[in-house]
């Protein structure tokens, strides 16, 4: 690959394992070799935790980011704003990124400002992921403005159903209007617990109602380990390299490869 490829994750319904899937994903890639950078879109920096990066050490963020491209539109030095934590590259979130969101808003013409910052990227990184806040504003919509491939995390005991036709519909006007380029990636099944009827019922559903839709072989299994490992600033490979939800990760990353 001779420029990198930038992914981003969403769904505008918390809890489905974005930040999670960003966190073990990026790992996983880098344990392959690749070059991986994380970019944390969200104000609640729940991706920059899980890095154990506390977002009051850094003044460089993506909301400081942004700011600075909003108030004299040339581009900042994004090389200032990237840590280096083990084998992934990070650019943290903080709060900041909340005044950033309504500035944005304020902005005509002002969804391509994550493109314009990431684009120079592509040549060092083999991968550049995204994680986005839960909705689908400003943010998130700079967000996919600026991506190649969307992986979609759903959660199948959390109405999965609800919102995904929403998604996939500001998708495609993003591709009509803003992003020709971005594809979707596949659906991701995350927290999954097989032995429910409402994983079958709810796998039933998406598979029926989107067909049309890529959806990814493997799928994360539940476990409370991959919070854990959150909490401790690590991947759950790191933490547990047995534990069915690391297997999972290190298989999506090879189908991330794989789709390349
Ligand atoms: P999002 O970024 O979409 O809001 P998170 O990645 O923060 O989602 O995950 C939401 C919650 O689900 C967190 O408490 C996280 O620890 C938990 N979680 C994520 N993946 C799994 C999993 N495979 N099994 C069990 N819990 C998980
Ligand atoms: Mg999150």
């Amino acid at each position: 690959m001779e420029r990198g490829k930038i992914i981003v994750v969403a769904n505008q319904k918390g809890g489905v394992a974005k930040t999670s899937t960003v966190r073990n994903l990026s790992y996983a890639l880098a344990e392959m070799g690749k070059k991986v950078l994380v970019v944390d879109f969200d104000p609640q920096y729940n991706l920059t935790t899980s890095f154990g990066v506390l977002p009051t050490q850094t003044p460089c963020n993506t909301g400081t980011l942004i700011t600075n491209l909003l108030l004299d539109e040339s581009l900042p030095d994004t090389n200032e704003f990237i840590q280096k934590i083990g084998s992934v590259d990070l650019i943290p979130s903080s709060r900041s990124l909340t005044v950033a969101e309504a500035n944005l808003l304020m902005t005509p013409d002002s969804n391509d400002y994550l493109a314009a910052l990431l684009n120079p990227l592509r040549l060092s990184y083999d991968y550049i992921i995204v994680d986005t806040n839960p909705s689908l504003g400003s943010l998130t919509i700079n967000a996919l403005t600026a991506a190649d491939e969307v992986i979609i995390p759903i959660d199948p005991e959390l109405f999965a159903l609800t919102g995904l036709q929403a998604l996939v519909d500001t998708i495609k006007k993003i591709k009509r209007k803003l992003n020709p380029s971005i594809e979707i990636g596949g659906i991701l099944f995350t927290k999954c617990n097989k032995r429910t009827n409402l994983y079958r019922r709810t796998y039933g559903q998406v598979t029926k109602a989107f067909q049309s839709l890529p959806i990814f072989n493997c799928q994360i299994p539940y476990t409370v380990k991959v919070g854990d490992a959150n909490s401790y600033g690590m991947s759950v490979m790191e933490l547990e390299q047995a534990n069915p939800a690391s297997l999972a990760y290190l298989e999506l990353a090879k189908e991330v490869l794989a789709n390349a």
